[in-house]
């Protein structure tokens, strides 16, 4: 299973998933079979609430499994858990779709409008419409808007896209 995710890869997901602590929660968990939180806690130094919290939200992706049994002595559930990487693949392709989808809609948009912009670092562009209503002024920097050429946000936003497109074989 794990030739069709590779590490690289697996920890990309770990990073989109939240932070330094998902990654290092995950690097455990593939290279164990099943483990309980606690171990997990105690292997990496991060807190058992955030262990647990980041497992949750691996297990709501259905990233890992979760079995539970009770301590015969304490009487307390102990939660063992392990990485499902046969559900990889399905995760990170539907978040390729899930950007692919974003920037078409961003593509069309900046497709679909003419901009105005003061130069102003910090500024924002302004599409046509809006810039007709403000007399051609920055509502911010009070600057005078002129035309923006978006052509080259077009063409990388096009290769993003044409990347992803591949990436997804469509
Ligand atoms: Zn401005």
């Amino acid at each position: 299973m794990f030739s069709i995710v590779d590490d690289d890869t697996l920890m990309k997901v770990a990073a989109s998933l939240g932070n330094e602590e998902a990654v290092k929660i995950v690097e455990i968990l593939k290279n164990s079979g099943e483990i309980t939180d606690d171990q997990i806690a105690n292997k990496t130094g991060i807190r058992l609430n955030t262990v647990r919290k980041i497992l949750y939200n691996l297990y709501s992706h259905s990233l890992v499994s979760l079995r539970r049994t009770r301590d015969e002595k304490t009487g307390w559930f102990i939660f063992h858990w392990k990485l499902q990487p046969n559900q990889l693949e399905g995760f990170i392709l539907s978040q390729k779709r899930r950007v692919l989808e974003k920037l078409v809609t961003r593509l069309e948009y900046e497709k679909n409008h003419d901009f105005y912009y003061c130069y102003t670092p910090g500024c924002k562009r302004i599409p046509f419409e809006d810039a007709v209503e403000l007399v051609f002024r920055c509502p911010i920097c009070n600057k005078p808007l002129v035309h923006y050429d978006n052509t080259k946000i077009i063409e990388i936003l096009n290769q993003k896209i044409e990347q992803l497109r591949k990436e997804l074989g469509e």
